[in-house]
């Protein structure tokens, strides 16, 4: 099982990724986590993409694909895998499978998940005050949710006529838009 999981910061994409990779058992992939995970072990990778990490801006296509590229040639990522946090623009979709056909694979399902602006401010704003994670200041949402509106139109929709698409209520319980989500995954 190939997934693409997307939604803006504060959609929940993480938490259902999460969760997707337990319940399918496939590997769960964010380009976010592994950027961290770079910059906090000050690899050359990390050093190069510190700096947009840390302001919310995007790092450079050719970086994050190699990263995945790498990351996708694990061993655990062959029984499947869920993407968290790529593809973000519609060239990182395009390289997405360029990468995935060379090694004779392809995407079974994309996930949108839709989440009104109001409620992805309130979320953040909610975890800033407690947790005073640098990107859920709320200066840095609002730039990354319009960089998010602005670039996610167009991958929807370069996706859309190969019915990948399966576009998912954000809002709820966790464990119903898992379900909302597990209803759409082929079996
Ligand atoms: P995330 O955890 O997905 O919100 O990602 C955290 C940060 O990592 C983003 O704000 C970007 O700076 C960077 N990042 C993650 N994924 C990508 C990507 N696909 N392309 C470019 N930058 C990315």
């Amino acid at each position: 099982m190939r997934l693409v999981i997307l939604g803006p910061n504060g959609s929940g994409k993480g938490t259902q990724a999460k969760l997707l990779k337990d319940e399918l058992a496939i590997a769960h992939i964010s380009t976010g986590e592994l950027l961290r995970a770079a910059v906090a072990a000050g690899t050359p990778l990390g050093r190069e993409a510190e700096q947009m990490v840390e302001s919310g801006g995007l790092v450079p296509d050719d970086l994050v694909l190699k990263m995945l590229d790498e990351r996708l040639a694990e061993a655990d990522a062959s029984r499947g895998f869920i993407l968290d946090g790529y593809p973000r623009t519609l060239a990182q979709a395009r390289a997405l499978d360029t990468l995935l056909t060379r090694t004779g694979r392809m995407l079974d399902r994309v996930v949108e998940l839709e989440v009104s602006d109001t409620v992805i401010l309130e979320r953040c704003a909610a975890r800033f005050a407690i947790e005073h994670r640098r990107d859920d200041d709320p200066e840095v949402v609002r730039s990354r949710l319009a960089l998010y509106r602005t670039n996610i139109a167009p991958i929807v929709e370069y996706y859309r006529p190969r019915g990948l698409v399966a576009t998912i209520e954000g809002t709820g319980e966790v464990d119903d838009i898992l379900a909302r989500i597990l209803a759409t995954v082929p079996k």
